[in-house]
């Protein structure tokens, strides 16, 4: 007998429930009961979903009313002085005021940091531990979850966070501090928490170590074996050691050296691995295997998944195989079945959550019958893909084939294109800029929305657009910026805006997936060969420049960002998606120069965020992204200046890269570490133009002058004073004009003393 198991399922709902509990609960439209009953209300319905699909280990405690590594960070008491909690179980006001700052009894408190979840975009809270931290039991919130599941008749399999990944996740309030040896302190409430299960009847846990599949330290080698000695009794249930994301690879003779009743392995991120876990395995251990896409939106090749748990079942014996996605189903939309203006052949290709929890069956079905008559639609669909002209333009590949490494470079090098740029755009000393974005206002957004429900035409929608425009363009030239923008105001997101105009994308009605708490984001879906069937940000950009005589910077989003915010193909390397993307991209670039437009900035903010889990991969990927904006950027004359923007400051995995993209000017985040990053850029000898933010847009406080003015006397102690410009250090979409008034005649003041102290 072989089984199915699921890992985790979403808890977002279908239509965002939890999204509306949330919003209605913090505006206090919602009591705290009826919170807590609409939670249930998801947990209940995710139950009953798989029971009915069949699963044989459904989860528990995978749901979280806002992210389960504060569940675990409250479950175990480590809530941080200032939120001033009693001891006892975490309140639900202390919760929020943790996962999202507040009002707390000490008056108002700052959140948690909140950072990504491994190389996913869902983002957890990170815990902070003292020192001399002291753990203890607040309330087994998986032990609530699992008797409640029990009461619906559902015996369940609970979903720990592992002690290692927990404290590996965490960060020390002091300096020289490992969390990790914190370990002797909170494996007694690991051990409370089991045993209570155990008492209760659960016969399994799944305890979520996604951690094995990174580089380790040997600290964190030594916490594993020291961890799971004393979590794997006889009292204890039996623990299924669950890894995802990536394959053991180093890591598996530790994984399995750890004693847990099964180890569960992603076999989706790293089909080759299988062979090395099943000469492995010690006798009796069972071994789930992660076959069904839990990152993805593509229906399962079944018999390929099937090939393989036919290939562990004989190797093993039927009896303990499971067969489940290949990490928690968090990580994808919820229901195929809602998306109506889908057309039917890319519909057949797709699977959401609850798709993927009823192929889970028809494997065992077809495992347990010996027949493959369930499998026909899936090979159907899959070889209708394989065909389609919609997954292969002859055009794009021809493009592709052409490819030459002339066009992965500019014609001269930095130093010479910036003599030609400088006496074309005779800028001053400190050119002053803005990331591209002014304030999406509440105006904005109703006009969007009005034009969307067809209470305005088209027309007025535009000139409503070009009205924001043309003001948003005078008031950077009354401020005196010497770069101009043209705001942005006609894009929601920096991805859908071109997505929406490249074939190859789709895009969906509900699919939406937890992006954090109470945020969610509806990703494109690229199906097919990427194109561009025509200009897409070019009357935008001339029309801007035709209201002024300052240079107009053309605002584009670079490959690597529109790759890694959209669910990507899965039927070529990501790189080739990649690179299709740049070849529009390219194509862009182009046509914005013939265009009249002189400066252009290629976006790249998930550049670093794509960097691969383990160290060995990196080079490979580096490459290829690097490639792909080389590809996107380098079109262009040398007179035309290439600027990017990445918003964040950890650059040192990533230098050389950085400088192979050779953009002539790159905007960087830099206020907040006090521009102590460039460091790193002149260590590196980084060569061409950056623009280190000055200030952090991500505050509401308006920036003072003389502030920013330390800030860019400290860049030039690194930096040479030909490389420096002025900006934020991100788009300014999510501020008020309020603050980004002062914030930016600030700014142009403090360039000019600059100018005025050094010119
Ligand atoms: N040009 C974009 C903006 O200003 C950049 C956004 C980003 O870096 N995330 O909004
Ligand atoms: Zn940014």
């Amino acid at each position: 007998m072989t089984f199915t198991a699921n890992l985790g399922t979403p808890r977002f709902g279908a239509k965002r429930e939890l999204k509306t509990a949330l919003e209605s609960f913090w505006k206090g439209k919602l009591d705290e009961a009826g919170f807590l009953a609409a939670c249930a209300e998801l947990r209940r319905g995710n139950w009953q979903l798989q029971q009915d699909a069949g699963i044989d280990f459904i989860p528990s405690n995978d749901f979280s009313p806002y992210d389960q590594v504060l569940d675990t960070t409250a479950m175990v008491g480590v809530v941080p002085a200032r939120y001033q909690w009693a001891g006892g179980k975490v309140d639900l006001p202390t919760y929020f005021a943790m996962a999202r700052g507040g009002k707390t009894a000490a008056g108002d408190v700052p959140a948690m940091e909140m950072t990504k979840w491994f190389d996913t975009n869902y983002h957890y809270i990170v815990p902070e531990f003292e020192p001399d931290q002291k753990f203890q039991l607040t309330h087994n919130k998986a032990l609530d979850e699992f008797q409640e599941a029990l009461a619906q008749g559902i015996r369940t399999r609970p979903v720990l966070l592992g002690p290692v990944t927990f404290l590996s996740l965490g960060k020390s309030t002091a300096e020289g501090s490992d969390p990790l040896a914190l370990l002797p302190a909170l494996l007694p409430v690991y051990q409370a928490i089991l045993r209570q299960l155990a008492e209760a009847g659960a016969e399994w846990v799944q305890i979520d170590e996604p951690c094995l599949v990174l580089d380790l330290s040997p600290e964190q080698v030594a916490a594993y074996q020291s961890a799971y000695q004393q979590l794997v009794g006889v009292t204890h249930p039996k623990l299924m050691l669950t890894t995802y994301f990536e394959g053991l690879r180093d890591n598996l003779p530790l994984a399995l050296g750890l004693g847990c009743a099964g180890l569960h392995i992603d076999l989706v991120r790293a089909p080759d691995q299988l062979e090395a876990v099943l000469a492995t395995l010690p006798a009796e251990t069972w071994l789930s295997l992660g076959l069904v896409d839990g990152r993805n939106v593509w229906r399962t090749d079944l018999d390929a998944a099937l090939a393989k748990a036919k290939q562990a079942a004989e190797a093993l014996g039927p009896e303990r195989v499971l067969i489940a996605p290949s990490c928690s189903l968090q990580f994808t939309p919820y229901d195929l079945d809602l998306e109506t203006k889908l057309d039917a052949e890319l519909r057949s290709w797709l699977a959401f959550t609850k798709q993927k929890i009823a192929e889970l069956s028809a494997l065992k079905e077809a495992f347990k019958s010996g027949s493959d008559a369930g499998l026909q639609e899936s090979r159907k669909v899959l070889a209708s893909r394989a065909k389609s002209a919609r997954t292969h333009t002859p055009a794009v590949r021809q493009r592709m084939a052409a490819i030459t490494p002339d066009m992965l470079k500019r014609q001269q090098p930095h130093a010479q294109r910036k003599a030609l740029q400088d006496s074309s755009f005779d800028l001053p000393p400190f050119p002053t800029t803005t990331i591209g974005s002014f304030p999406q206002t509440k105006e904005v957004r109703a006009k969007r929305a009005a034009f969307r429900k067809g209470q305005i035409t088209q027309e007025q929608y535009a000139d409503f657009l070009r009205e924001e425009t043309e003001r948003t363009i005078r008031f950077q030239e009354e401020i005196g910026l010497d770069v101009l923008v043209h705001g942005e105001f006609e894009r929601t997101d920096m991805v859908e805006y071109f997505g929406e105009q490249l074939q190859g994308f789709a895009f969906t009605q509900h699919g939406w997936v937890q992006s954090y708490g109470s945020r969610g984001v509806r990703p494109p879906i690229i199906y097919g060969d990427v194109a561009r069937p025509q200009a897409m940000t070019v009357d935008w950009s001339v029309f801007a420049q035709s209201l002024t005589d300052k240079p107009m910077k053309g605002m584009l989003t670079g490959p690597v960002t529109i790759l890694q915010w959209s669910f990507v193909r899965n039927d070529q390397p990501r790189a080739e998606t990649c690179m299709q993307i740049a070849l529009a991209i390219r194509d862009e670039v182009q046509d914005l120069e013939t265009n009249g437009i002189r400066i252009i900035q290629i976006d790249e903010p998930a550049f670093r965020e794509g960097m691969p889990l383990r160290r060995e991969d990196w080079t490979a990927y580096l490459k290829w992204a690097v490639e792909a904006f080389l590809l996107a950027s380098t079109g262009v004359r040398d007179e035309t200046q290439i600027h990017t923007h990445m918003c964040y400051s950890e650059f040192n995995d990533i230098f050389a890269a950085i400088a192979n993209m050779d953009a002539d000017v790159i905007s960087i985040e830099a206020s907040r570490s006090k521009m102590e990053l460039l460091d790193a850029f002149k260590r590196y000898e980084y060569h061409n133009d950056i623009g280190p933010g000055v200030y952090d847009i991500h505050s509401p406080l308006v920036p003072n002058q003389a502030d920013m003015e330390s800030l860019l006397e400290n860049a030039l102690k690194v930096i040479r004073r030909e490389q420096l410009w002025v900006n934020p250090d991100c788009g300014l979409k999510t501020r008020g004009w309020t603050e980004v008034e002062p914030a930016l005649r600030g700014m142009v003041a403090a360039a000019r003393a600059l100018r005025a102290k050094l010119g």
